[in-house]
């Protein structure tokens, strides 16, 4: 592998279902094209998260880099090797260095078993250690993530959710991996119980140089874990960019949309809340243009019939919208709203571009 070449490399990433009707003679009636094109790179030791809507393709990304489901089309280079196409054989040796950690950690642990054969159980099938080793390793994975070394001997429904993580936790570190893709990982926990867990992956990812494709909903869970950040709309990235630049100054109006939703924990401080319209069209039968038009405050004719493309905006911050210039930005009022002076400044700079007519609608002011 190259030095510079990143460790997780994903080009031009297609999934497409086929949709079938008739019970007989089924025959293919559309194609939902959950994920459509997508690229991106993570480096050694670093965290890309990725974000957007239920349903927006995130979850099948992260699937298809894992290959638990095959592509439709694209190239997923892993330390430098193609692994889109790699026969299950090598695949299978592979996964030692591809992880998953699930959104729902009851549901994808066997109540049957003990967190201990839980344990040993991936490093049996990647030949890790021997039968008399892994006993000790798993005592030793049990309380790299917090928990008690007799818990091995305990059941699933023995466990709260926040330790049912970490034994979700345990069990991809238990074969030595370097990428783990978090598919929600927090998001079925209680928000107190959140901030632990993205705590202990953040040790976690120093300690062993661990790197992480961290799959949110949400802007605000992501902002500590990630490195950079990929927002995903309709199966398509809208924008990509480091995480300081991308929540100083995100330019597309989806993004602008998700931050304003993160609540601000200062007493008496609240964000312009940009309400989306409607709901997020088919993904069988996606809108024509830029994806994100039917719902855009500030869609233009030329979003309707013209898709954009994932341009750079600056270095490193890449936007898919073509009026990311001009477009004033509500969210650079919500960053500026510690001094008001300067966010009524700013609303009335927004409005006097709306009444000129280089806007649509405005945000709703708090
Ligand atoms: Fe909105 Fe048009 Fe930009 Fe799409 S291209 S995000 S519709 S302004």
């Amino acid at each position: 592998m190259n030095a510079d070449e990143p460790l997780l490399s994903v080009r031009g990433l297609v999934k497409h279902f086929p949709v079938k009707r008739g019970l007989v003679f089924a025959r293919t009636a559309g194609q939902v094209r959950a994920v459509d094109d997508v690229s991106f790179d993570i480096a050694r030791g670093q965290t890309l998260a990725l974000v957007g809507e239920s349903g927006c393709g995130k979850s099948t990304t992260g699937r298809l880099i894992l290959r638990l489901m095959a592509p439709t089309a694209g190239s997923v280079r892993f330390q430098g090797q193609e692994i889109a196409d790699l026969p299950e054989e090598g695949m299978r040796a592979m996964r030692r260095h591809l992880q998953i950690i699930f959104q729902d950690p009851y549901a994808s642990l066997n109540p049957r078993m003990t967190i201990g054969q839980t344990l040993a159980e991936p490093m049996a099938v990647h030949g890790i250690g021997d039968e008399r080793d892994r006993p000790d390793r798993v005592r030793e994975l049990l309380q790299v993530v917090g928990l008690l070394p007799e818990h091995a001997q305990r059941y699933p429904h023995q466990f709260s959710g926040g330790q049912r993580q970490r034994v979700g936790i345990a069990r991809a570190l238990a074969v030595r991996p370097e990428l783990i893709v978090c598919d929600e990982p927090v998001s079925a926990l209680d928000v107190s119980i959140q901030a632990q867990v993205v705590n202990l992956l953040q040790d976690l990812q120093k300690r062993f140089g661990l790197s992480y494709l961290f799959i949110a909903h949400d802007l605000a869970v992501v902002k500590h874990i990630s490195d950079r950040v990929a927002v995903m709309y309709l199966g398509q990235l809208v924008e990509v960019a480091d995480k300081g630049s991308l929540y100083a100054r995100p330019l597309h109006p989806y993004t602008q949309a998700l931050l304003s939703a993160i609540p601000r924990p200062e007493p008496g401080l609240q964000r312009q809340r940009i309400l989306l319209a409607g709901d997020v069209p088919s993904a069988m039968s996606p809108p024509d243009g830029c994806r994100f038009h039917t719902r855009c405050m500030h869609a233009q004719q030329r979003c309707r019939v013209e898709e954009p493309v994932l341009r750079e905006a600056a270095p490193g911050h890449r936007v898919a919208c073509h009026f990311y210039e001009t477009l004033p930005s509500p969210v650079e009022a919500h960053a500026a709203v510690e001094g008001r002076g300067k966010f009524a400044l700013r609303l009335a700079a927004y409005e006097a571009a709306r009444e000129a007519g280089l806007t649509g609608r405005g945000p709703t002011p708090a």
